[in-house]
């Protein structure tokens, strides 16, 4: 060939391009939507140089994506009518991976100077060897009159050399590759993508909202014209290509809010993210700031079965310029807001960048933080104006934010305090914030109380919290295994701190009632003792309580853990050692109980050990805790009986 250039790559474009093959896509069939999106930059550029110079000729609708497949020839090509490259500019952009034009063109204008340079290598093109044997590209720059035809196998180099080409643009020519089987018996079948059917899904897929059409033929089948009417066999069809138009062009998130409608919104959703129940709320972001951005964020109604294992996967679909570029960027999504779904789509995200690089591009991080704030607003706002709609989210989702609270020692707990809601133990058991619970406290009101349990029937009838209904204070029953230890960092809620009812210095007795208490607890001192050798370390104290009205007797503890926590801590996976809150055993000294205990003492303190036992293990069964030894107890009352 006349004019012929063997060139070599660039030795770092060489490894790249082994990297980038091996590595970066996971996923084969992406090299399609990163041709089609290079053909749609190069038909924006010639569109908006023809906004300006008249030399351009072309009307908006003139330009398009044009898709063929030659099944025989075994090749899929890529057509555009847009800007075209120069003899130098194939080089240029085609032969030294690290010259890429959008790079070049990104630090002109001072933008993410700073961020991963890699993320804008231009490895677009040379995605098409992942699953081509050769790539031929034949370009036509605009103003020029000679085109030229680069092509390269790979790794090896590339030629240049000129080529006829009647119109401006650009034709990318695929060779795909044989189908193969790999050394694990996996059959990768390049052949998929010349399947008209394949390609159509693909572009509908990644690259739907690309706003230039992309068209294909398409093989169709349609009744002869002169098919009798009652001929219903294969020869009254015949088959005719229709030229067919593959992507809507207008993504929704793109439109002006006024523009859609609540079913829009919610039909775009169900299709998207496979849910058949309309989400409870949507929010449109068009954020003209820095970094630039649409999104589109949804609450669902109901959690997915898999929501709280370790499968699910929280993220949300990033477009780069209205290129999908990610299904899932988990990146964009806090733990706690794991449950929203949506997209984003911003100009300011390179379109090249990979998973690890994502983590610590500095624009992806500040569209982060404000979806955070969206989300946070959302949910504030559907607390305010629409309670039920949010007490159905909180259902679904509310121990997500309560792990949220719990989760990175307390560090999102200013983020999550006041979308949390908690049964109260007021009148038919509303949800409540903790915020409406403050507002709600009497005058002298010290503390936020909460009572834990398995249950809130369980938790309703424990001894402690007749006491503090009793004095006229609300009690918040926690139910879920984490409410307890997220409220521990949490620490208080402005200003109030929160007290657990079982907490053995409830401090709820007026002067008086102590001065009784302590007068009493004297005379009483003895037989506490003789129960307390009785029990054999199982509690650290047994004393009087000034907290029970019907019951005769009850559990609290002392220290850093509670009951509850121990019982969550114990049946954790792999808790083997046995952690133990510090219990105390409480007597109500009013219970006719009292009394008998009294008597027992120092005239047969056997006996009364043996109550003091009995009560303990009473005390026990109420709390909701295993008794160690149901036979032991049992013959105990057996014995006493
Ligand atoms: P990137 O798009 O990330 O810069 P690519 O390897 O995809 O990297 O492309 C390199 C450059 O080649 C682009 O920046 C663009 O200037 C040019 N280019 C690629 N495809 C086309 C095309 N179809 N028409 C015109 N120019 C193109």
């Amino acid at each position: 060939m006349l004019n012929m250039e063997q060139k070599q790559f660039q030795a770092e474009s060489k490894r790249l391009l082994d990297m980038m093959i091996h590595s970066i896509y996971t996923h084969k069939e992406i090299f399609l939507r990163e041709l089609i999106s290079n053909a749609s930059d190069a038909i924006d550029k010639l569109y908006f140089k023809s906004l300006t110079d008249d030399s351009v000729n072309m009307a908006k609708s003139d330009f398009k994506i044009q898709l063929c497949i030659d099944e025989e020839a075994r090749t899929l090509t890529i057509i555009d009518n847009g800007i075209g490259m120069t003899k130098e500019e194939l080089e240029k952009n085609l032969g030294i991976i690290a010259n890429s034009g959008s790079l070049k063109f990104k630090s002109e204008n001072q933008l993410s100077e700073d961020s991963q340079i890699i993320g804008q290598f231009g490895v677009g093109c040379y995605s098409a060897f992942m699953v081509a044997s050769r790539v031929t590209v034949k370009s036509r720059a605009f103003g020029a009159d000679q085109a030229y035809v680069w092509q390269s196998e790979g790794t090896e180099g590339y030629t240049i050399d000129t080529c006829d080409k009647e119109t401006v643009g650009t034709e990318i020519i695929l060779e795909i590759l044989p189908d193969v089987k790999d050394e694990n018996g996996n059959e990768e079948s390049y052949g998929d993508f010349l399947n008209p059917y394949r390609i159509q899904s693909l572009v509908k897929r990644y690259s739907d909202y690309i706003r230039f059409p992309i068209v294909m033929d398409m093989k169709k089948s349609r009744r002869k014209a002169d098919a009798a009417e009652d001929d219903h066999s294969a020869e009254a069809y015949e088959d005719y290509i229709e030229s067919v138009t593959l992507n809507s062009m207008i993504p929704i998130w793109r439109k002006n809010k006024n523009e859609l409608k609540d079913e829009d919104y919610d039909n775009f959703y169900k299709d998207k993210f496979n849910d058949y129940a309309q989400p409870l709320a949507h929010a449109h972001v068009h954020n003209e700031g820095m970094p630039m951005y649409d999104a589109l964020l949804y609450i669902p109604s109901r959690a997915p079965y898999d929501f709280y294992s370790k499968d699910y996967k929280k993220g949300l679909q990033l477009y780069a310029n209205g290129v999908l570029i990610m299904d899932c960027c988990e990146d964009l999504l806090p733990d706690y807001f794991s449950f929203v779904k949506g997209l984003v789509d911003s100009e300011d995200v390179s379109l090249n960048i990979s998973r690890e690089m994502l983590q610590h591009d500095a624009q992806l991080r500040s569209i982060a933080k404000s979806i955070e704030r969206t989300v946070k607003n959302e949910l504030t706002r559907m607390m305010k104006n629409d309670r039920t709609k949010y007490e159905e989210f909180y259902k679904a989702f509310g121990l997500q934010l309560k792990y949220g609270v719990y989760s990175d020692y307390g560090m999102h707990k200013e983020v999550l305090q006041d979308l949390l809601l908690f049964v109260s133990s007021g009148e038919g058991h509303p949800l409540t914030s903790l915020a409406e619970y403050i507002d709600r406290m009497p005058e002298g009101q010290e503390y936020i109380y909460y009572a834990a349990g398995e249950s809130l029937g369980r938790v309703e009838s424990l001894p402690q919290t007749e006491l503090v209904k009793d004095k006229g204070f609300e009690i918040l029953y926690f139910t879920d295994n984490v409410d307890e230890f997220a409220i521990r960092m949490l620490m208080e809620y402005k200003g109030k701190k929160f007290k657990s009812i079982a907490d053995s210095d409830l401090n709820l007795e007026s002067e008086e009632e102590k001065k009784e208490l302590e007068e009493k607890a004297e005379s009483s001192k003895t037989m506490l003792e003789t129960i307390k050798t009785a029990l054999e370390g199982k509690v650290s104290a047994v004393k009087l309580s000034g907290r029970l009205k019907s019951h005769p007797v009850c559990l609290s503890s002392e220290g850093e853990i509670t009951m509850e926590m121990a019982k969550t801590l114990n049946a954790m996976p792999g808790a083997d050692q046995k952690i133990q809150a510090q219990l105390v055993l409480e007597i109500n000294p009013e219970h006719p109980v009292y009394e008998k205990l009294m008597a027992l003492s120092g005239t047969d303190d056997e006996k009364l050990g043996k109550y003091g036992q009995l009560l303990y293990h009473q005390a026990q069964l109420i709390e909701g805790m295993p008794i160690e030894n149901p036979v032991a107890f049992s013959r105990l009352i057996c014995e006493l009986m």
